[in-house]
């Protein structure tokens, strides 16, 4: 361990040179009896080789690795020089750190080091102490408390604590990881007081990501949260209570098919981390990051600043589309790490800290890699290797900025064409969510763990993949013949003949096994009783009405027909629409298709319609109320829906009604439409997704042919809790007794007139939902393309007269937790 005594501590010194302050803070080690005199000239050696500045006014002076054996004892020693003395060019060192290490107990230093760089507060603190504790508590150790967190109770305010605080463990086993953190900070952001989170010896600022990422705040381990300003007392019990509530953090689930038994190969394996279960058998390709080439000067430090600034927004736009596009892939959950990687770019630390840069006449490019660079290796020290992986996620954010800035990108990675293993040094979530599954048999990567994101994403992408094998498959040749086994993690290069019709077994077993799954899917949502569930698709891509069918679903239930408005420049032509629709109808082949109208407005943005900002657009010119403002939007769709009715078994849904005056505009619209047309009358329903369609469910049901519960809007009105707000994900549950009591209401006003209710929010997508809801008489459940098999499956194996048990007594729970444990 490194010792440091306040006889190797020199506070208010003064260095006219970085020879000078290297001198000084070697001949505080040689006086000690760390080492001999001649070291002082190894250290100065060694900075004509690799300097020391390690970022933020800190320098650790330390000599050549052939010269240890002039060092009597291991040591450092602290050289405080407020004026500051400048290391390189632009660089000014404050706390110079010498260095004394027989062996590489020097990187225990420099860990603890890294807990204070990017907190300018303590580092200037520590520059101008006149206590030399300051320091030694500082650098020495400072994880050394209690592992278990009790004893944080003990420890002594330091500067950087506040009057009030409370302490709180962080719940379930995977600590304060991105997600979590990402909760936190938006909550934390919501006050005003300054925020401030204390984890053994070290504090972080509760609003930047990166800060808190550091603390490395592993699972079941307890913080203090800190609060100052007008709100804190308000801050500190909110933040208290999600922490409690564990910050949405929940298990991830795995949809990827596995063999279920161990195969053996004669070959030998380079062995990793089994990430992602499967088998792959092709050449290897390797996967080599392009050079990113940018000056590292420049001359207008208010032009870089502007240039940042832009590149920094461009990225969030980027984050923002690769987010709505893997959620609509694979889900909220998978997508949620573009929210986290959207969170880096709005921490308030790292953006200053390449800003701070600039007046040094760095380029924008060289001071953000600098920033985000510094910051990662600082993640990448901590123990808890799942908050170490984060610095991927930090170099994957940095890379995607640093692109923008860069004068020209070399090398732009470009894929074969014909299926690979992928070999990686490691791959970003950005990566992953860009990968061709078709083209990408499986992959391979030298570092990472199996909590990386890119694992999850191949884990729900069902790609075979093996993570941490170490740089040894980086030898590999590109077209090298492999074997990758995905549920043992090895990698079998050159596989004898042998091995690979083992393998060649094994895929045919797991493709058996898939054929079950899948024929199973196709079979009906037949209860034991014999009462039938209709179990239909929500799209919202003119392709996925086929993926819909093959996954097994009986029809879409909900074709969100915002996917042809978005991303575009103008609204769709009616003939777009026609041929976008009637591509549906033909691979449903008579199966229903429900086509909601227009749902723009709320939290979908249409720049080309020119909208006016709205104080809450949630509650403003929303969905049909939007489409009867614009009968420019409105009839051309109802025109190609008509026109594409005859093709298939085609319904109207409008979207968002809240009163029945409404749904009288909307049906007249869509009736003078459809004698325009001279098509046949088809069915037409409506949403019930505002808890005055519930109320006045009996009037509602008199006018349409059924309703389709829109379980995420309902909820979202019903309790008052913005649907997106990642604070209040957790609670805004659609199996809140208050929304199965809204929806058990619907069911009985539409029985009433005869008529039908499907539901096609979230919660029928989930297998104990669909239970209730089967239960609570609803006919029809209308769920995202992977949940098909599973709720149909759930539904197979109960009986009516068993969800209607279920369905009562979840009406009569007090909350969603209550029933979730029903
Ligand atoms: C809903 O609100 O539950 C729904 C299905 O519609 P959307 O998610 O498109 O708003
Ligand atoms: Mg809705």
């Amino acid at each position: 361990m490194m010792n440091l005594n306040k006889g190797n501590i020199k506070l208010k010194a003064e260095a006219v040179n970085k020879a000078d302050a290297i001198r000084q803070a070697g001949t505080l080690l040689v006086e000690n009896g760390n080492m001999k005199t001649e070291y002082i000239t190894s250290m100065m050696e060694r900075e004509k080789v690799a300097h020391t500045y390690l970022g933020n006014g800190i320098a650790i002076p330390h000599g050549l690795p052939k010269d240890r054996n002039l060092i009597a004892q291991t040591g450092i020693s602290v050289v405080q020089i407020p004026a500051g003395v400048e290391w390189n060019p632009g660089e000014r060192v404050h706390l110079v750190v010498g260095i004394a290490a027989k062996s590489d107990e020097h990187i225990e230093i420099l860990s603890n080091l890294t807990h204070i760089l990017d907190d300018e507060a303590t580092v200037q603190r520590l520059s101008r102490t006149t206590n030399p504790d300051d320091i030694i508590n500082c650098l020495v150790n400072p994880t050394s408390n209690d592992n278990n967190g009790k004893a944080l109770a003990n420890l002594e305010n330091t500067e950087s604590d506040f009057a009030k605080f409370v302490d709180v463990a962080i719940q379930g086993n995977t600590g304060l990881h991105a997600r979590p953190a990402t909760v936190l900070i938006n909550l934390a952001k919501e006050f005003e007081s300054e925020i401030r989170v204390r984890y053994r010896n070290q504090t972080a600022n509760a609003k930047s990501l990166v800060s808190l990422l550091k603390l490395g705040v592993e699972g079941g381990q307890t913080i203090r949260l800190m609060a100052q300003g007008a709100d804190a007392d308000q801050a500190l019990q909110t933040l208290k209570r999600e922490v409690e509530s564990g910050l949405g953090d929940e298990a991830e689930e795995i949809s990827a098919v596995s063999l279920g038994r161990r195969l053996e190969f004669e070959s030998a394996a380079i062995p990793g981390i089994a990430a992602s279960p499967g088998l792959a058998i092709g050449p290897v390709f390797q996967l080599k990051r392009g050079k990113v080439v940018f000056e590292a000067v420049a001359k207008d430090p208010a032009a870089e600043e502007t240039r940042l600034r832009q590149a920094v927004e461009t990225a969030k736009a980027q984050l923002r589309e690769l987010y709505e596009d893997v959620k609509a892939r694979s889900g909220t959950g998978k997508a949620s790490i573009f929210l986290a990687h959207q969170e880096f770019l709005d921490d308030p630390e790292l953006v200053a800290g390449a800003r701070a840069q600039l007046q040094d006449h760095r380029s924008a490019a060289w001071a953000w890699q600098q920033a985000y660079e510094q910051r990662a290796q600082t993640l990448e020290q901590l123990k808890d290797p799942l908050l170490a992986g984060r610095a991927t996620d930090l170099r994957d954010v940095g890379r995607r900025v640093l692109r923008l800035l860069a004068d020209k990108v070399e090398d732009e990675l470009t894929l074969p064409e014909y299926p690979v293993i992928l070999i990686a040094e490691d791959l970003t979530p950005s990566d992953t969510a860009s990968l061709n599954p078709q083209l990408t048999l499986g992959f391979c990567t030298a570092y990472g763990g199996p909590t990386s994101h890119s694992a999850i994403i191949a884990r729900s992408l069902d790609i075979p993949a093996i993570v941490g094998a170490g740089p040894a498959i980086l030898n590999l040749a590109d077209g090298t013949a492999c074997i990758l086994d995905g549920e043992s993690g090895g990698l079998y290069p050159h596989p004898s003949q042998a091995d690979l019709e083992t393998a060649k077994t094994a895929q045919q077993d797991l493709q058996a096994i898939r054929e079950a799954e899948k024929l199973a899917c196709y079979q009906p949502a037949l209860m034991t009783d014999g009462h039938r569930v209709e179990v239909v698709a929500n799209i919202g891509a003119a392709a996925e009405a086929e993926q819909a069918v093959n996954a097994g679903a009986e029809g879409i239930g909900l074709l969100r027909t915002e996917f042809l408005f978005l991303n575009r420049s103008e609204p769709p032509s009616e003939e777009e629409q026609f041929a976008a629709y009637s591509q549906m109808t033909q691979a449903l082949n008579g199966l229903p298709l429900i086509i909601r109208t227009l749902d723009i407005g709320g939290d979908k943005a249409v720049p080309y319609l020119n909208l006016p900002a709205e104080e809450n657009p949630f509650l403003g010119i929303r969905g049909i109320r939007l489409c009867l403002q614009r009968p420019d939007l409105f009839k051309p769709q109802l025109r190609a829906i008509f026109r594409v009715a005859h093709t298939g078994s085609v319904k109207i849904m409008f979207p968002m009604i809240a009163t029945l005056e409404d749904l009288q505009a909307a049906k007249t619209i869509a009736e003078e439409v459809r004698l325009e047309i001279g098509a046949e009358p088809i069915e037409i329903g409506m949403m019930i997704e505002v808890p005055s369609a519930v109320l006045m469910a009996p009037e509602f049901a008199q006018e349409v042919d059924f309703f389709s519960v829109g379980t995420n809007d309902l909820t979202q009105y019903t309790l008052a809790m913005d649907r997106g707000h990642p604070a209040l994900a957790k609670q805004a549950d659609g199996l809140h007794p208050a929304i199965l009591r809204l929806i058990d209401q619907t069911v009985r006003a539409a029985n009433g007139a005869g008529k039908w209710v499907g539901v096609c929010g979230g919660i029928a997508g989930d297998p104990k939902g669909a239970a209730i809801l089967a239960g609570l008489g609803v006919s029809e459940l209308s769920i995202s393309i992977p949940s098909v098999a599973a709720v149909k499956a759930k539904l197979r194996s109960l009986s009516l007269g068993q969800t209607q048990v279920l369905a009562k007594r979840a009406l009569q729970c007090r909350n969603a937790q209550e029933v979730r444990a029903l």
